[in-house]
């Protein structure tokens, strides 16, 4: 089947679509209340690509195609479940949140995010369903927008690497390999689209603007004098 293709343009049409269908309140009912004002410029946020945007918006509407939405639309329906471990009916939350393997990689990411934004594991407190699907309403009123920038990059990386791997019987081994590919091209693109424009003053502050990002003191980033180098661990 087709699922609508939205235009994510804006925090305003996402807030106006999300409002006038009953998506809003099913999650609400699920994962409490939430200060939507603040949480909709973080969907459409630059730091997310376009496809990014689309697949957030899509989650955040429940109108990505897992089993458990196509039935309700009347659609044939392989008699399966999730394929990764072999839960019958494969909900939303069950694909981004509840399945064992990616509960796994939740853990990893959460100890990934600690090195990237040089907290402590207090500071950064077990993952639940409402910040992966909320986009950590309580820790992102404490961060910088550096901060804030790399954790957008993270999280629509994973949830693309997520959402791409789940019909994947190898997923428990190719998720976390998925992620780190992804996020290493995200960010050598962030690199390049700041060194093209040819003005070294402009690219000295975009550069400076990149490294405070990406290459604090423990970053898996690093910046040299040939460009950067990621390092995956
Ligand atoms: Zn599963």
């Amino acid at each position: 089947m087709s699922v609508p293709t939205p235009s994510v343009t804006s925090g305003d049409n996402l807030r106006t679509t999300l409002e006038e269908g009953c998506a809003k309140n099913r999650w609400m009912q699920k994962l409490g209340e939430l200060d939507w004002q603040s949480f909709f410029p973080h969907v459409a946020s630059p730091s997310r690509t376009p496809i990014e945007q689309q697949l957030y918006w899509k989650l955040l509407h429940r109108r990505l195609p897992v089993n458990a939405y196509l039935k309700t639309k009347g659609n044939f329906v392989p008699n399966r479940g999730c394929v990764v471990c072999g839960e019958q009916v494969e909900t939303i939350e069950h694909v981004f949140f509840e399945c064992p393997n990616v509960q796994t990689f939740w853990k990893t990411f959460r100890i990934y995010m600690i090195k990237f934004l040089q907290m402590t594991e207090a500071e950064l407190p077990e993952f639940t369903l409402r910040d992966t699907i909320f986009f950590f309403p309580e820790l992102c009123k404490t961060l910088v927008p550096e901060e804030l920038h790399v954790l957008t990059v993270c999280h629509s990386v994973a949830l693309w690497a997520i959402w791409s791997m789940r019909s994947s019987a190898n997923a428990d081994v190719l998720l976390w390999p998925c992620f780190l590919s992804r996020l290493e091209a995200r960010v050598f693109l962030e690199y390049e689209n700041i060194c093209k424009n040819g003005n070294i003053s402009a690219d000295k502050e975009s550069i400076n603007t990149f490294a405070s990002r990406w290459c604090n003191d423990k970053s898996l980033v690093k910046l040299t004098t040939d460009g950067i180098i990621f390092s995956s661990s």
